[in-house]
């Protein structure tokens, strides 16, 4: 639970009774109707995992702890990512203890633990998902994917640049080819989660600027000289470490390029659609957080001798956040096990048209949980008054963390463009 320097705001009685234990509980009544009962034996393996680790490691959540010195230990549990099984590719096997279900159980669970750890393990998601799906066999490849999904490195994602940001396929950072087949890359790159903290990169860059058919994929250890990084700070989120970086004449040898000059682009689109939906997960695990942070809080604080929770006021405002949560969670679940299906049906590959229909839907839930969350987290907050800003709860770091969700991974107006061009392709197809 979070613990302060500053002074004590909530009473005891609320403090212990919002321990991370009765949050699960609360969680778990409420998805115990919708989930099979793999999904629920997955997330209460999570759960419990983070309880003892909250525990045994005395972790309070206050602003200064070093979250990133938690990701080995996950990492050593398969709790990075569950979205793929990694056998084949790098020898991590989780038997059937893998897909997208799976894998938005296991942020559920995280995210109540600690948000903003839940969103940093979540950009070494990023550049996990590239290495995996082009990493060809090449040894040097498969020793990064596995470093990074066992936890003992970090990882970012390299598009956006100060110039470029929603305009991400006119890139100015250069790739120029040698003779022996590795690239130098120069060019600067900003607002990277982890980047401070990573060993590992992927990084887009071009053979032309301005020009997205010359884009180029790259997986870059950060080691490496050339690679100038220093941090960018996002107030909303102290405990995350964001990145600018200059590039300078950075090699990149020739079994490091996970995409060649002309394969760029279409592997940074086929990586947004699991960042969407990852996104939309988070989203979706802060509201829960709101949720049952003020459901706790409403149903034990007083004012003029009631709980405030009997306030129509406060209770059907809550009531409200809460029907649009439980919701949203439905939509999701429904997404993600329907996606895991199809994965199963099709060997893994799925069908072009499908893929296609994917897009339209990552970037449905992308924007509206990410809506919903500046909602939820808000107004839940509000509902609880200064203890749901102040920092002796952890209300006001699901605050902060949902500030931001609609601008990453492609902000509000860019999730409704891919809609609309969605649409039109739809259109033109009757
Ligand atoms: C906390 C955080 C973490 C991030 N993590 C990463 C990361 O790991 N890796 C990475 O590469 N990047 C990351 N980003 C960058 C993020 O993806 C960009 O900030 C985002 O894509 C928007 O780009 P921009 O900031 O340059 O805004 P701009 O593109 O300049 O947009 C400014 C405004 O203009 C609007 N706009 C732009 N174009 C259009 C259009 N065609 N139609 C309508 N409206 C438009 C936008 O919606 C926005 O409101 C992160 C950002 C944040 C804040």
């Amino acid at each position: 639970m979070a613990k302060t320097k500053y002074a004590k705001a909530v009473n005891d009685e609320i403090m212990e009774k919002m321990s991370l234990k009765n949050r699960y509980a609360m969680l778990n009544m409420n998805l115990g109707t919708v989930l099979n009962k793999k999904e629920m034996a997955f997330l209460q393996k999570v759960e419990k995992f983070c309880m003892k680790y909250e525990k045994e490691k005395n972790i309070t959540h206050s602003m200064d702890e070093d979250m990133y010195e938690w990701c080995a230990d996950f990492g050593k549990e398969g709790y990075i990512t569950r979205a793929h099984n990694f056998k084949e590719s790098c020898g991590i096997d989780y038997g059937d203890e893998w897909g997208m279900s799976l894998d938005f159980m296991r942020y559920l669970a995280i995210d109540q633990f600690d948000t903003q750890y839940a969103m940093g393990a979540g950009a070494t998601v990023l550049a996990i998902n590239p290495i995996f799906e082009h990493h060809d066999n090449v040894p040097v490849r498969q020793d990064a994917l596995r470093d990074l999904v066992d936890g003992s490195g970090i990882g970012c994602i390299l598009i956006t640049e100060p110039e470029r940001g929603s305009d991400a396929v006119h890139q100015l950072t250069t790739c120029t080819e040698q003779d022996d087949g590795s690239f130098l890359l120069n060019g600067d790159k900003i607002f990277n989660t982890n980047a401070p903290k990573s060993k590992w990169a992927v990084a887009y860059a071009t053979a032309e600027k301005n020009n997205g058919n010359k884009m180029a994929q790259f997986l870059i250890n950060t080691s490496w000289d050339g690679w100038n990084c220093e941090r960018a700070y996002i107030p909303w989120v102290p405990k995350l470490w964001l990145g600018k970086e200059v590039l300078t004449n950075l090699r990149v040898p020739k079994e490091y390029v996970l995409g060649p000059v002309g394969k760029g682009r279409e592997h940074l689109f086929e990586g947004l659609v699991p960042e969407r939906i990852g996104i939309a997960y988070g989203a979706v695990s802060q509201c829960w957080g709101a949720v049952i942070h003020a459901g706790i809080y409403s149903n034990m604080r007083k004012q003029f001798d009631q709980v405030i929770l009997n306030f129509q006021g406060v209770g059907f405002t809550l009531m409200d956040l809460w029907a649009k949560t439980s919701n949203i969670t439905l939509g999701m679940l429904k997404f993600c096990e329907s996606y895991d299906e199809k994965y199963e049906k099709f060997g893994g590959k799925i069908p072009p048209m499908i893929e296609q229909a994917m897009v339209a839907s990552a970037s449905q839930f992308k924007y509206q949980a990410t809506s919903l969350t500046t909602e939820v987290c808000y107004e839940a907050a509000n509902l609880m008054g200064g203890a749901g800003l102040g920092d002796n709860l952890m209300s006001h770091d699901l605050l902060g963390v949902s500030r931001i969700q609609e601008i990453v991974g492609g902000s509000r107006q860019i999730q409704q463009y891919v809609l609309q061009m969605a649409f039109r392709k739809m259109f033109k197809m009757i």
